[in-house]
C-alpha cells in the first residue's frame, strides 16, 4: 500500500475548525495513512484523536506546533512523535496556555481602544478548552463585520505592525527544540519560506536549530511555488535535514488547503517518516 503522509494538522484544541474525531475522519477519507495532529502549544486533542484513529485504521502521530522565539522573531517548531506526557513538555503547554490568554487579554485591549468590544469574551467562548490563537480574534472581527474576510483581519488588526498586534514572548528556540528532542520526538522547522528570511538569516536560523538537535524542515507545505520549493530543498540539503511533508490544515471551508493533498517529496531529501519510530 502506498502511504500518504500528513504532518501538519489542526483541531478545535487549537485554531482548527474540526475536532480530533472530525479531522481523523476527513484525513481517513482524504486517503491519508499516516496523520500529524499537531496543535498550537497543546496536546489536549491527540488522547481523541488516537482513540479515532484506532477506530478507522490510520496511523496517527503524536505532534504539537511550538510558538518560539529566536532573535526576536517567532518560529513554529513542529514536533513529530512527541511523548505528551514528558513533564518538561507538559509543563511548556500550561505556560504557554496562560502566555496565550494573557496576550488575547491585550489583544482584547487594544481591539477596544479601536471602538471594538466584546473580542474577549468572544475568542475564549470560542476556544472553549482549547488554545486562544490569532485566528479566534479573525472569526471575531468577521462575524462582528469589521472585516469581510479572515486574511483582511489580519491585514487591517493582528498582523505584525496593525494596531491590534501584541509582541509576545514565547518558548526560547533551542529549548523548544530541546523538549521535543527528550521527549522522543523529531523537531522540524514549520513552513520555512513563511518568516521571509533573506538567505543569510536562513543559514543562521538553521545552524541554530540543527545546533540545538532540529532534525527536520518543512520541505513541502500547502501553496508552494516552484522556486520555493527548490530554495527550501536546497536548505534542507545544505543543512543535511530531513524532509517533511504538511498541510497545516485548518478549516474544511478553506478550498486552497485539503488534508494530504501535497505534492511528493523530491526524492533526493530524505523523508522525515523515516525518523520516526
Ligand atoms: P497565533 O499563533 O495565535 O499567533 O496564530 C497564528 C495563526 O494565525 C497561524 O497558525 C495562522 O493560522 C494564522 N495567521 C498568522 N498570521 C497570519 C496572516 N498574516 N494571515 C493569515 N493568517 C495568519
Ligand atoms: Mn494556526
Ligand atoms: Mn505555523
Ligand atoms: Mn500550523
Amino acid at each position: 500500500m502506498t502511504e500518504r503522509y500528513d504532518l501538519h494538522s489542526h483541531s478545535t484544541a487549537s485554531d482548527g475548525a474540526l475536532s480530533p474525531t472530525e479531522l481523523v475522519q476527513r484525513a481517513s477519507g482524504c486517503g491519508v495513512t499516516a496523520l500529524a495532529l499537531t496543535d498550537h502549544d497543546t496536546t489536549s486533542g491527540l488522547h481523541e484523536a488516537q482513540h479515532q484513529a484506532d477506530l478507522v485504521g490510520m496511523r496517527l502521530i503524536p505532534g504539537i506546533e511550538l510558538s518560539t522565539n529566536w532573535q526576536n522573531k517567532c518560529f513554529h517548531i513542529v514536533g513529530l512523535g512527541i511523548d505528551p506526557t514528558y513533564e518538561p513538555l507538559a509543563n511548556a503547554t500550561q505556560f504557554l496556555q496562560s502566555t496565550r490568554l494573557e496576550r488575547a487579554e491585550k489583544i482584547a485591549f487594544k481591539l477596544e481602544k479601536k471602538r471594538i468590544p466584546g473580542a474577549l469574551e468572544a475568542v475564549k467562548k470560542a476556544a472553549g478548552e482549547g488554545m486562544i490563537t490569532r485566528n479566534h480574534f479573525a472569526d471575531f472581527l468577521l462575524s462582528q463585520n469589521h472585516v469581510s474576510t479572515q486574511q483582511e483581519a489580519f491585514d487591517r488588526y493582528l498582523a505584525e505592525g496593525k494596531p491590534a498586534y501584541v509582541s509576545t514572548i514565547w518558548a526560547e528556540l533551542e529549548v523548544a527544540v530541546n523538549w521535543i528532542t527528550q521527549s522522543g520526538g523529531v523537531a522540524v522547522l514549520a513552513h520555512p519560506m513563511r518568516y521571509k528570511l533573506t538567505t543569510n538569516w536562513m543559514h543562521r536560523l538553521l545552524m541554530v536549530f540543527k545546533e540545538a538537535g532540529g532534525q527536520g524542515l518543512e520541505v513541502i507545505t500547502s501553496r508552494m511555488n516552484p522556486d520555493e520549493l527548490r530554495r527550501v530543498s536546497d536548505y534542507a540539503k545544505r543543512f543535511d535535514l530531513a524532509g517533511s511533508v504538511g498541510s497545516d490544515f485548518h478549516n474544511p471551508e478553506n478550498p486552497w488547503i485539503e488534508l494530504g493533498r501535497l505534492p511528493d517529496l523530491p526524492n533526493h531529501i530524505k523523508p522525515v517518516w523515516e525518523l520516526l519510530n
